[in-house]
């Protein structure tokens, strides 16, 4: 098979740029090493930038989010027994965030390439870039018995963490930067309304706690735990329990529990590998980069990337420059840095760090009030929260 971009994963990143380079009448083939219903089972991030919900708009894929999803103009901060509301509307200059799950921005991205009847290949095992560092690469697969091949003049690795493609980049050109948390989000799914209009974020001695939601007939709660918590040490009676305890009694009041439809932990760490190029090979997502969680940045810095690559790729095939090519990898990882310090910024000031000091302790308590009573300090967190310009 030939084709002019190979993309290697077909999560977000890869379906997403799938379909705007396919719209720009750039072919490209995506190569998925799981089944569809495999994708579409996971059950990941729910907070959209409001330049992500015009990329996706911009792909034709933002019907159903726009109808479905829901528009926040703010979240809410619990401590201390009380709640504090950031006004994102307010202190980014207007912008809000949509609440639109990534299962269901999936399932959308996967219905817009099959009317465009885009190549996605689905259960491609074995998937192998070569000859990244020449001008004709081309990635191997097999799909069942058969043995196949993609010829192109691109490859772009938006295949995860765990993907081959940052694997391809040699020792002595790949920098890996990590940090690793000492906890994890327990997470559970339930078909019950969410306690709250808006996401509340809470900080407690026990631990952080989020209450989120997909809809308002499906929420989704986090509690921090150990590392060394199983997702079998948690009862639903065992979580509902001990979310209510870390919230305002106002608010554990009135949540309402229902059993568990999902139910798994996730440790928090905090990813870079540069650079995001190497040859004819580009990183993209979750292949390059991971954030914990708590700024709602991962799927977010995802899409930056893809509108990085998207237009640099426009502007190579259709006004014949590289310019954005050449760049992308210093770009890209220019906003991937600022997410990756925002993310790092947000879960230092609200968990529980078992191995603080009294006067970490106090700093991370006096980080609060300081955002708490600073106009500026709320813009910041706002400016970031709904997404940085691209
Ligand atoms: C448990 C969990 C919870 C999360 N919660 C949030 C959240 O609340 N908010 C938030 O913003 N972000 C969250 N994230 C992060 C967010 O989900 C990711 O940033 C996002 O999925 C990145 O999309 P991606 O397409 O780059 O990578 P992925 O979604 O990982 O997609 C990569 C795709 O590549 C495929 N693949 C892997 N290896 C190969 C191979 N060898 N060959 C072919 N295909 C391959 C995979 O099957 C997968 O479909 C969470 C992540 C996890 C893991």
């Amino acid at each position: 098979m030939k084709t002019q971009v190979c993309i290697i994963g077909g999560g977000p990143s890869g379906l997403l740029l799938s379909q705007l380079l396919d719209l720009k009448g750039i072919s490209n083939i995506v190569l998925e090493k799981h089944s569809r219903e495999y994708v579409l089972a996971r059950i990941r991030a729910g907070v959209l930038e409001h330049g992500f919900a015009e990329l996706m708009r911009e792909a034709r894929c933002g019907e159903r989010m726009d109808r479905e999803g829901e528009i926040h103009h703010g979240f809410h901060i619990a401590h201390d027994g009380r709640l504090d509301r950031i006004d994102l509307h307010k202190y980014s200059g207007g912008h809000s965030v949509m609440v639109y799950g990534q299962t269901e921005l999936t399932r959308d991205l996967y219905e817009a390439r099959d009317r465009a009847k885009g190549q996605v290949v689905h259960d491609a095992q074995d998937v192998k870039p070569n000859d990244l560092d020449t001008d004709a690469p081309w990635v191997s697969y097999r799909k069942g018995d058969e043995l196949l091949r993609v010829d192109c003049d691109f490859v772009i690795g938006a295949d995860g963490y765990h993907g081959v493609s940052r694997k391809s980049i040699p020792a002595d050109v790949l920098r890996e930067y990590e940090k690793v948390y000492p906890f994890g989000w327990l997470g559970v799914l339930s078909r019950t309304k969410p306690v709250s209009p808006e996401l509340i974020y809470a900080k407690h001695e026990r631990g952080f706690a989020l209450c989120s939601m997909r809809s308002q007939v499906l929420s989704r709660y986090y509690i921090q735990v150990p590392l060394t918590d199983a997702v079998e040490d948690w009862s639903d009676d065992l979580f509902w329990a001990e979310l209510k305890r870390r919230l305002p009694a106002e608010v554990a009041g009135h949540l309402i529990t229902g059993p568990s439809i999902e139910k798994s932990i996730a440790p928090l760490r905090s990813f870079v590998a540069e650079p995001m190029r190497w040859g004819r090979l580009f990183l993209a997502g979750d292949a390059a980069h991971i954030v914990p969680p708590t700024g709602a940045r991962g799927l977010n810095t995802a899409a930056s990337d893809i509108y990085y690559l998207y237009h640099a790729m426009v502007d190579h095939y259709l006004q014949g420059n590289s310019a954005g090519l050449d760049n992308y990898s210093a770009k890209a990882l220019a906003r991937v840095w600022k997410a990756q310090r925002f993310s790092w910024w947000m879960t230092t000031m609200l968990h529980t760090f078992p191995q603080n000091s009294g006067y970490d302790n106090e700093l991370q308590q006096t980080e609060l009030d300081y955002l708490l009573s600073s106009d500026r300090a709320k813009g910041v967190l706002a400016e970031n929260y709904v997404g940085l310009p691209f």
